[in-house]
This record gives C-alpha cells, structure tokens and sequence, in this order.
C-alpha cells in the first residue's frame, strides 16, 4: 500500500503550485501530512431550538425569510441590514452588520441558515454567518472542524481541502499503533479516528477522536525517548570508572554533616551508574535546598578518585564562585585540585587553565555554559555535572560526543519539575529524586504584604542582623524606569544604607562586574555584609545558611517557580527564616502566585500549580527547554496519558521482541526514520 506521507499534496484535488506553497508554510507537504493537520475545536452549527436559548448564546437555527430586507447606510460602508424570519412560531428579525451586498440576495419564502449572537429580549440574531440550504450543500446541522490556518489559506478552503483529501484519501489510512497498546486503552483504530477528528457528529465523538489521536502522539513521542534510553544503556562506549567505594564513604564520613537517606540512596545510583560501561545520563531533581551541591561533589571526587577529570557547569558566574569555594574546601584535605573557568579571567589566567586542564593537573574545572563548548580539552574527561540544568537549553552531550569525549553527564535541576514535562523534557534520562530535605529545618513563615507594611518589614530586619543573621531585599529592576513603577536596586540600596548607618548593606546586580558581584557576595556569605540588595542575580543556586529573611519587591512581577526559588535562599541553616512578598493586596495580578506562595512550600506542589496557572509551553521560560510542541496532546491536560504512554513505551522497548519479532517491523522503522540509531541523534 502506498505511504500517504509519501504522496505530494498538490495530488489532492483543488490544490495548485500556490496552495501547496502556502500549505509547506504550515509544515504540510504530502497527503498524509494535511490529514494529520487536526482541528483544535469546532465551531457548532448544529440547528438549535430556539425556546431553549439563552440570552447571548451563539446559535444556529433555520428560517424562513419573511417579507422584504430593510437596509440603512451609514455613511459609505457601514450598514445595517435586517429581514424578518419565521423559525418554528418565532417571528425574529435577523441583522446584518456591513452586509449590505446581501440585502438583493434575500429572497421572501426562501429557506435560510443563520448563525449568530442571540439576543433573547428584543428576538433578534446578530447574523454572523448566514447560508441558503436551497442553493447547495452547506455546513448546517453539523460541527465543523477550526483549523490553524494562515497566510494563504482561511477556514472555509482548509476546511473544503481536508475533506476532499478524506475522501481520496481516508481509506489508505493506516493502523500504526501495535494492536494490544489499542485494545489496552479502547482506542478508535486510526482510520476511523481520523474521519472522525476531522468531521465528528458531536463533541464527545470528537472527544473520542482526539483521545486516540493524543495516546498515538505521545506514545510515538516516547518510543523515541524510550528507545534510546535503552540504546544507550546496551551501548558500552562510556568511561566505566573503578569507583573506590571505601575511599568514597570515606569522604562522605568527613563531611560537616550526616547526608540525608535521600542523599545516600541518590548517590549509591550514581556511584552503581559510574561503574558502568555505558554512558551515564541521569537527571537528579531535588527541591531547592535539599543538598544537590553534595551529592555532586561526592560524585566528582568518586570520579577524581578513580583517575578521571570532572567538570562542573553552572549557569552564572556568581554559583562559579560559590561552587569553588565550598568544593575547593571539601577537596583541600584529598589533594584534588579545583579551577574556576568564566569568561571574566584574564588571557593569561585562562591559558593557564586551559594548559593544566589539558596536562591533567586540573581535576575537576568548575565553569559557565562556555566551558565544554569551546577550545578546552581535557586529558580524561570522566564526569561532568550540570547544576540548574533546566536553564541550559542546548544539550551539552551532544557538544561533547562532537568534542570525542563521553563523559557520564549527571545532570541537576532544582526547580522541581512536574512529572509530566519532567517525563517529556527528560524523558531519554533516568531520574534520581531527592525526596528530603536535611533534618533540623524549619519550614519557612512566609507572607504577603502591602506596601504599608514597609516600614515594620525593615525595622524587622534590623532585630534579625542584631541576632546575628542576614537579609536578602530583591528588586525586579536594577535602576529607574520611566516606564515601571516598581522598585529599583539602585536607589533601595542607597535608602537602606541611609536607614541602616550601623550595618553595612550590599549592592548586586547584572550589570556589574564580575570581580565586583564577587566580592560583594564573599563580604555577604562571610557576614561582613548583612543586608544585600539585589535583582534576581541570586535567583538559583546562591547558598548563605545565616540568611534568614528574604523580602521580595513587587513579588506579582514574578513567575511562581522563580518566587520558589527566590525564597529557597533562606531557611537553609538552622533558624528560623521568613519570606516577605511584597505588593499591592488589591491588585489582581499574580494574586493567584501569591496564594501558592503563602500556602505552600513544596516545591514539586508548586510546580503543579505553576504548570496550571502558566502552561507547558512557558514553563521553563525558553523554547529550546526540550519541551516540544506536540500538534494534539496538551501535557496540562493530558496528564494522565502522558505516564500511560511513557509507561507503554519503556514496556515494550524492554521486551525482546520489540527488537526482533515483526509485529513490530513499523516502530522499528519508525525509529529508523527517526534517527534513534544514529549516534548524533542528540543534535
Ligand atoms: P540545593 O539542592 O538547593 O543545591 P545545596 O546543595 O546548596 O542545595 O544545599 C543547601 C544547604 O544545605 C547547604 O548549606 C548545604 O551545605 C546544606 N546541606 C546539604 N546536605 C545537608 C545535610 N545532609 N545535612 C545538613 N545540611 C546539609
Ligand atoms: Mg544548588
């Protein structure tokens, strides 16, 4: 049988060169593809009762035209036209608005179509569409499909097209999914579902539709991720380390505190993953402070340990630092050498570096995004970790495998992710979860303000840092807006050293120096500064245990996962901590983040609700997430089958039949298509 993704679009009847240039503008090319092109709702025009109609509703109903069409201008193009029509024992008027080319068209005793506002009072249809079931078919009495449509291409002629490719084409449709995945779940099979999503009888048919429609998209989706997952583990070309298990529990004995049940278990699959000869790629996802850094070390020293190099990728230079020192500190007494690579050292720093990165006197190199991507080469590169792994988009073990070098990759996020998109992101990963966070904290008291409230808010500050802690105040912007009214760093910074003469109040942002931010945020994280001011430079990653209060500027400025994160900066020692979120109470904006905030914090709820108030596609803030677009499911919506299809897929992909039996030739050759046996498939 022929393949329909095979067949050019142009062979559906009533598309030319134009229409087919205008429908690759779509990303549509072949039969198969303009078939596959579902309808994101449907509009109703199915004939309604008009006894049963509410005020306002949209309707459609049938009539018949009764006596002649009044039509008034207004000036040269606007009009109103009105006819009065009979439907069942309602006399009503039906108007037409800018229509007045219509006014000859309507014809007294001729059958006609409305559709339109319903306006119950005065018996009137706002007519938005109107057609003459005498003068050929038309789209009444059925739900008709809307399409994304655009450029050359409107509704009706998508519309027209796609029925006209169903019926050339709708009985070459093929079954693509294995038959026991569709008698699992009751699905539609494809061919009927696809007439059906395309040109249903009702709402719930389409629903039905749709339902297959979504399994099979997301079900595909997974097979990939599975499919290479389990590649990767069979594969044996990565660094299988010979990790001194006596020497690592070792270490972790000498550290300032005992790791969690949490920690332990986590770090006994990473350690099991270095072991092996296959690449190591797994996604460790832990709430902000459950003592990610840790683990990380533990694994690099493993590493370091067994003869390899680790690098250590951070999203900003201020976590550079902070990762440097406290890594530098834990490694001191074990002979391993520690360097920092950022873009702010000098030519002469960085060749050094470079050079002993190179000879292999560096061990582990803690950098920006910039540190695997250009002209670093290692001597034996074993491990890299990745901290705050959701901001980078690119995937770096692609850059690397281009590099010849095939570290394991441990990947690390602290925005804890729904499982849902964590499924899809990440979904080729395996996943390690810190369920914990280290005993003795105490959870964080936060509230929600009005700016009335600042002047108590600072002079509660001030009792903190004469106990001894410290304060975060953040800003949305950094200087004056003529456009914002909204706090600035600058000038509150400026205002609290005035107020606070006897403490020493610190200044951070984007826009300063790279030397500057860090020995700002040294003077902070060893108390010589008490009160910081800063923009959201300090959102991920900063770790100061003696801060104990963080007030949030104008806090319906942001996003509920960046507040999340903005307050996991405190309540990381043993006091207790508060979060003060400032703005207006009667303002309707992020009222609903704010109320997330105050009544919960954990993280992964969190991400739950940011995921509803937001939706997938803004999640993580950048479109090259690793999130893709899918054409029908809706991962806020479709929850539920994202696990099914994520579970279906790592079954079958499990069985060795998968690879073998030909019930499963197609999905093979799917995969093949795809890529997944390629080594580049990463790019
Ligand atoms: P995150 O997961 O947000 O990256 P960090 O690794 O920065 O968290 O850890 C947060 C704080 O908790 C740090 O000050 C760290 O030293 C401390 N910490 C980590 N693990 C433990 C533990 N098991 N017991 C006590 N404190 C811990
Ligand atoms: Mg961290």
């Amino acid at each position: 049988m022929m393949d329909l993704y095979q067949i050019p679009v142009r062979e559906v009847h009533g598309i030319g060169p134009q229409k087919a240039e205008d429908l690759s503008a779509l990303g549509i090319t072949s039969a198969g593809g303009l078939l596959d092109y579902y309808p994101f709702r449907y509009e109703d025009y199915r004939l309604r009762d008009l006894a049963a109609v509410k005020d306002g509703e949209k309707i459609t109903v049938q009539g018949t035209l009764y006596g002649e069409p009044v039509l008034n201008m207004y000036g040269r193009t606007k009009s109103r036209l009105s006819c009065k029509v009979v439907v069942d024992r309602f006399l009503i008027s039906a108007i037409w608005f800018n229509r007045h080319f219509l006014k000859d068209k309507l014809r007294p005793g001729e059958e006609i179509v409305l559709t339109g506002k319903w306006d119950a009072r005065r018996l009137q249809i706002s007519v938005s569409e109107s057609e003459f079931p005498g003068r050929g078919a038309g789209r009444s009495g059925t739900l008709q499909p809307v399409y994304s449509v655009g450029g050359g291409i409107t509704q009706n002629w998508m519309r027209k097209t796609i029925a006209q490719a169903l019926t050339q084409y709708g009985a070459m449709v093929q079954e693509i999914l294995p038959s026991e995945l569709i008698d699992k779940h009751g699905l539609l099979p494809r061919r009927q579902a696809m007439a059906v999503i395309h040109q249903p009888a009702d709402l719930q048919e389409g629903q039905i539709a749709r339902k297959r429609m979504v399994y099979e998209e997301l079900f595909f989706f997974q097979l990939k991720m599975q499919a290479y997952r389990a590649l990767n583990r069979k594969r044996a070309d990565g660094v299988a380390h010979q990790v001194d298990l006596p020497l690592v529990r070792k270490f972790v004995r000498t550290l300032p505190f005992r790791l969690t049940d949490s920690q332990l278990k986590v770090l006994a699959e990473i350690l099991e993953d270095l072991q092996q000869p296959h690449c190591m790629n797994r996604l460790l996802q832990g709430d902000v402070g459950s003592g990610k850094t840790v683990v990380a070390a533990s694994a690099l020293f493993a590493a370091v340990k067994a003869g390899c190099q680790g690098a250590f990728m951070v999203p900003t230079e201020i976590l550079a630092e902070q990762h440097k020192r406290s890594l530098e500190k834990l490694f001191e007494p074990w002979g391993i050498q520690v360097a920092l690579l950022t873009g702010s050292l000098t030519d002469r720093q960085r060749r050094d570096v470079l050079a002993s990165l190179e000879m292999g006197l560096t061990d582990i190199v803690i950098g920006t995004h910039a540190l695997i991507q250009e002209d670093v080469y290692f001597r034996r590169l074993g491990l890299v970790v990745t901290d705050e792994q959701h901001r980078f988009g690119v995937n770096q073990r692609s850059i690397l495998r281009r590099k010849g070098m095939n570290p394991d990759v441990l990947s690390m996020t602290a925005t804890p992710i729904p499982r849902t998109l964590a499924i899809t992101a990440f979904g080729d990963l395996d996943v390690s979860t810190l369920k914990e966070l280290p005993k003795g904290r105490i959870p964080i008291k936060t509230y929600a303000v009005g700016h009335s409230m600042l002047e108590r808010i600072l002079r509660f500050i001030g009792k903190e840092v004469q106990a001894g802690r410290q304060a975060y105040l953040i800003c949305p912007l950094i200087e004056e807006s003529e456009k914002l009214d909204v706090q600035n760093a600058i000038d509150l910074h400026a205002q609290l050293s005035h107020y606070f003469p006897q403490m020493r109040v610190g200044l951070l942002h984007g826009r300063m120096a790279a030397a500057e931010k860090d020995e700002v945020m040294q003077g902070f994280g060893s108390n010589q500064v008490q009160v910081l001011v800063s923009t959201t430079v300090i959102e991920v990653g900063v770790d100061v245990p003696n801060a104990t209060v963080m007030v949030i500027y104008d806090a319906d400025r942001f996003g509920l996962s960046q507040l999340h994160q903005l307050r996991g900066r405190v309540g990381r020692g043993g006091h207790q901590s508060y979060c003060i979120l400032i703005a207006d109470p009667k303002s309707e904006v992020g009222k609903e983040r704010l109320r997330a905030m105050t009544e919960t914090s954990d993280g992964f709820e969190i991400a739950r609700r940011d995921l509803e108030l937001r939706g997938p596609g803004d999640f993580f803030g950048t479109k090259q997430s690793g999130v893709p677009e899918f054409r029908v499911a809706d991962l806020a919506a479709d929850f539920e089958t994202v696990e099914e299809a994520r579970d279906d897929a790592a079954d079958l992909v499990a069985r060795q039949e998968f690879w073998t039996g030909s019930a499963y030739a197609p999905l093979r050759q799917f995969l093949q298509r795809e890529g997944i046996f390629s080594e580049d498939r990463l790019d």
